[in-house]
């Protein structure tokens, strides 16, 4: 079987999830790492949207990527011609083919439809550009005519895209639908998410003869979002033994960065991708992973760039709290062992989890063992108020080396957290979360701080402590930035 193309949709499809709004060089940067991912087309964005998205497209365009650079377009001229403008290979040409869209949408009769669709092609054609013609609606087009539209440009165009745009598809119908659309042209699927059946539906068009795949990272997308690459190019690969150029390997790593520069967190029990898909809890699942990973594990983590990961809770069994803490390499003796372990049981019951990295510093609080931190606070200043911008400095010892940073805020915690940030600009981080219980009444409350963060795909929580909520979230950051640094 041929390798599937992938077109990769996140800069223009997916840059329209609701709240989503890239600078140019959050483009750039997504651009080259869907490069290095290996997509074969990259939708840099909709040419006719705004000056800032020309300039975003014209220099992905001009990056050298090995990737097909692409702009979308309707069947207008001028929208062409913008398009064009950013030196894109090829031309998203979106032709709205149900009758519920043609009359309501654009006005016209299917016979004007195919004169301007023919005249579109005809323009990008003489221009040199690739077309590939997407039917927009296509699942609710009547597939005689989806059949029309095809032969009345095939010769010319580079690619055919049929897209389930509001998701109303299921994979019986976009099976029977691909399996009447004969051409030897590419034929591509873009299918939305709205009942939860993007990727299913892309790989029942794939199996019916599609062989390009409309995607995005995460899944990003209008209202549901689209099928996201992760979902559709693993299970086409496990599942099928369909293969593509994208290096799974490099998965996690693109996903995270789109994460973090799109700002939409990724749902922790998403497929592939998400926080949780790596990770084991419960005792049982944990102890069959450690006598054979395909217990309970049905994709290796390493595959897609991700780590495993077990995390302890009151599900926890002494069996994995020991193989951790060997994994560790953490010698210690039978009532160390159950010492652990019983930490690790009163805190799950609380209902909170313990990450393996909060493992070692149980271990090494019930050795009594004093851990050599990369990162110690010396000094600390904030100061808040309703005349100014809150600003905050720190001095540290990074590695016994003073390092002195301020930063500002939305308040004083943003702020002394943004100094600390400013203060480690050599580690790679991201906050995920940040927590705040009060532990009692009153104003002097003791505060209990809780951060979780990621690096590397390694997750960690920490936590802090104090009377003061300054003083307790930056100690809550620094422990677990001692637990990344080591
Ligand atoms: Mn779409």
């Amino acid at each position: 079987m041929a390798k599937i193309k992938v077109l990769d949709t996140t800069l223009r499809d997916g840059e329209q999830t609701p709240g989503v709004s890239l600078t140019v060089e959050k483009k750039v940067e997504i651009a080259q790492a869907l490069d290095r991912l290996g997509v074969d087309v990259i939708e840099a964005g909709a040419a006719i949207t705004s000056e800032g998205e020309r300039e975003g497209i014209k220099k992905i365009a001009g990056l050298g990527l090995n990737a097909e650079i692409s702009s979308f377009a309707r069947i207008l001229k001028n929208d062409i011609d913008l398009a064009m403008g950013c030196d894109v290979d090829s031309i998203f040409l979106v032709a709205p083919t149900s009758d519920l869209h043609i009359k309501y949408k654009l006005g016209i009769t299917r016979e004007e439809l195919l004169d301007k669709v023919s005249e579109s092609v005809e323009y990008c054609k003489s221009h040199g550009l690739l077309v590939d013609l997407c039917c927009e609606d296509g699942s609710r087009t009547d597939t005689r005519f989806l059949n029309e539209v095809l032969k009345a440009v095939e010769k010319k165009i580079d690619r055919f895209t049929i897209a389930d745009t509001v998701g109303i598809s299921t994979p019986e119908k976009i099976a029977e639908m691909f399996s009447k659309i004969k051409t030897k042209k590419p034929l591509g699927v873009h299918c939305h998410d709205d009942m939860g059946l993007a990727t299913a539906n892309t790989i029942s068009a794939v199996r019916a003869g599609a062989g390009v795949v409309d995607v995005t990272i995460n899944g990003l997308g209008e209202r549901a979002g689209n099928a996201p690459l992760e979902e559709v190019i693993m299970a086409l690969k496990l599942g099928y033994a369909i293969e593509s150029n994208i290096k799974t390997c490099l998965i996690t790593a693109t996903s995270e960065l789109v994460e973090k520069l799109c700002n939409i967190s990724v749902q922790p029990n998403k497929a592939i991708v998400g926080d949780n898909a790596f990770t084991h809890e419960a005792g049982i699942h944990v102890d069959g992973i450690l006598k054979n990973p395909k217990t309970y594990e049905s994709i290796d983590p390493r595959l897609v760039g991700a780590r495993r990961r077990f995390v302890l809770g009151k599900h926890a069994g002494i069996k994995a709290v020991k193989k951790i803490l060997e994994d560790m390499q953490i010698v210690v003796t039978e009532n160390e062992i159950s010492e652990i372990f019983n930490r690790v049981k009163f805190i799950g019951d609380k209902g909170k989890k313990v990450t393996s990295a909060d493992i070692e510093t149980i271990a090494n609080s019930v050795k009594g063992v004093e851990t050599k931190k990369a990162l110690k606070l010396v000094e600390l200043v904030a100061i808040a108020g309703n005349k100014f911008t809150p600003v905050a400095s720190v001095k540290l010892l990074i590695n016994g080396n003073e390092v002195i940073q301020s930063g500002t805020g939305d308040g004083p915690v943003d702020a002394a957290l943004s100094a600390i940030r400013n203060a480690t600009k050599d580690v790679p981080f991201e906050l995920m979360e940040y927590h705040v219980d009060a532990v009692s009444g009153g104003t002097d409350a003791l505060v209990r701080i809780e951060v979780k963060l990621k690096s590397r795909g390694k997750i960690v929580t920490a936590q802090g402590s104090g009377s003061d909520i300054v003083l307790a979230s930056v100690d809550a950051m620094i422990n677990g930035l001692n637990t990344i640094m080591k």
